[in-house]
């Protein structure tokens, strides 16, 4: 693992130095600034459109509101349609023709966790805060991303630069599957040499954090069967020991033998019994089983996150192994889900990271410092990790992201607008 990275990263943002920003970038902040209500005003635009995920009306609405802005800052834009039978709404892909210095990819997304049927207000402001339907995750960091472009715009820095902007419509809920989703996303990304990602900036510890490693996330499912005997057989070499007492043997085998940083695997449901059911449709199951028989059934669900691939190769190969090794009488076979690809920590990341810190600072913003891969779920950045230096969480900062109580620190826009404008000034000079 590389922890010590991570360390000697933060430790890289705390020391660095006060620089002066230069005269084009003090003319970029003060163009953020100025447009401050304007941009409170574009993310309530956004907001007020309910885009759950399986809303594609909706998904496109927001689409069609931040495409106006980009076309008005000179990107060339189009809609990425996704097949009918995956019913999600497809992509904004929005690019600016250029050559100099390096290529960037931006990533938003439209959609959010709240669907048309959800009771949680659209917008909601409470004096220097707001509470809403992706508020924080993630029109908000959309709007940052679309702010510090016209920041650049109106200094004549968009001029040569090579942009391509994705807003995905499925992030929250991602098409199946995921390789045709991201289909075009990883086509972007090859051609880009850094992709920054709006997603929520994560305050902790008492300072902003990126995220330039993220951890994978996947599920896995795991089926027993047994041999249906009448209970006082149990035990024996004939009748076996039934499919709950195979099923606990593996899980408990994982959590004895496998626990290690920055993996996890949760257990989120399991069934048992004679005969048994799950629906991955509704999240529920049934079961049924009496006391005096061996169990025949057992299903039990989890999820998988690991930092690295060989990690994920690693813990999936002895996954299988312990599954392998049943006790009499049963059979047991473990199955894993399309999964979204970790995201490794890397030099590369860590360069970038820095050069984000250095614009915080150099504006005045304060340190950002590199996020444990443990604290954050999964994103789609990490789709592009392997084809592209990515950094994620140049978004804003709010709390309680797909819960009720979803809110933004509204200062957090022009603070993000600023740190990315700068970044993307400086990225982008030959
Ligand atoms: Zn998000």
């Amino acid at each position: 693992m590389k922890r010590h990275l991570l360390a000697a990263l933060a430790l890289l943002a705390s020391t660095a130095t006060h620089a002066q920003l230069s005269e084009p970038e003090q003319r970029l902040v003060a163009a953020v600034k100025q447009r401050s209500p304007q941009a409170l005003a574009l993310l309530e635009k956004s907001v007020r459109i309910n885009s759950g995920t399986l809303n594609t009306e909706g998904v496109r609405a927001v689409g069609a509101v931040f495409r106006d802005e980009l076309e008005a800052l000179g990107f060339k834009t189009r809609w990425i349609e996704m097949p009918a039978d995956m019913h999600r709404a497809g992509h904004l892909v929005a690019t600016h023709a250029g050559s100099r210095g390096k290529r960037i990819l931006l990533l938003g997304h439209l959609d959010t966790v709240f669907e048309k049927t959800s009771a949680v207000a659209l917008w909601d402001r409470h004096g220097d805060r707001v509470r809403g339907q992706g508020v924080n995750d993630m029109k908000g960091g959309d709007v940052i991303l679309i702010e510090a472009l016209r920041a650049l715009k109106s200094i004549g820095a968009l001029d040569g630069t090579r942009i391509d902007i994705m807003f995905t419509g499925d992030e929250e809920r991602t098409g199946v599957p995921q390789s045709v989703a991201r289909a075009p996303m990883v086509a972007l990304a090859k051609q880009a040499d850094y992709t920054l990602s709006f997603e929520g900036c994560v305050h902790h510890d008492g300072v902003d954090t990126a995220s330039i490693a993220r951890r994978s996330s996947g599920g896995w499912t795991l089926q027993v069967e047994g041999r249906p005997a009448h209970s006082a057989g149990v035990f024996t070499e004939k009748s076996g020991y039934g499919a709950i007492y195979e099923g606990a043997r593996i899980l408990n085998a994982f959590r004895e033998q496998l626990i290690e940083p920055y993996l996890t695997f949760n257990v989120g449901v399991v069934v048992g019994g004679t005969d048994v059911s799950y629906s991955d449709a509704t999240a529920a199951g049934t079961a049924y089983g009496k006391t005096n028989v061996i169990a025949r059934d057992f299903r039990a669900k989890g999820d998988l996150r690991f930092l690295t691939p060989e990690q994920g190769e690693r813990v999936m190969r002895r996954m299988q192994e312990i599954t392998a090794a049943s006790l009499p009488g049963a059979k047991a076979t473990l199955s894993f889900d399309e999964a979204y690809p970790p995201m490794p920590p890397t030099e590369a990341g860590q360069r970038l990271a820095a050069q984000l810190a250095k614009a915080s600072q150099d504006a005045g913003l304060g340190p950002v410092v590199a996020l444990d891969p443990a604290l954050r779920g999964a994103g789609d950045v990490q789709f592009v990790a392997a084809y592209t230096t990515g950094i994620d969480g140049l978004g804003a900062t709010g709390s309680g992201a797909h819960t009720d109580d979803e809110d933004l620190e509204i200062a957090s826009i022009e603070r993000g607008a600023v740190r990315a404008a700068v970044l993307i000034y400086r990225l982008t000079r030959p």
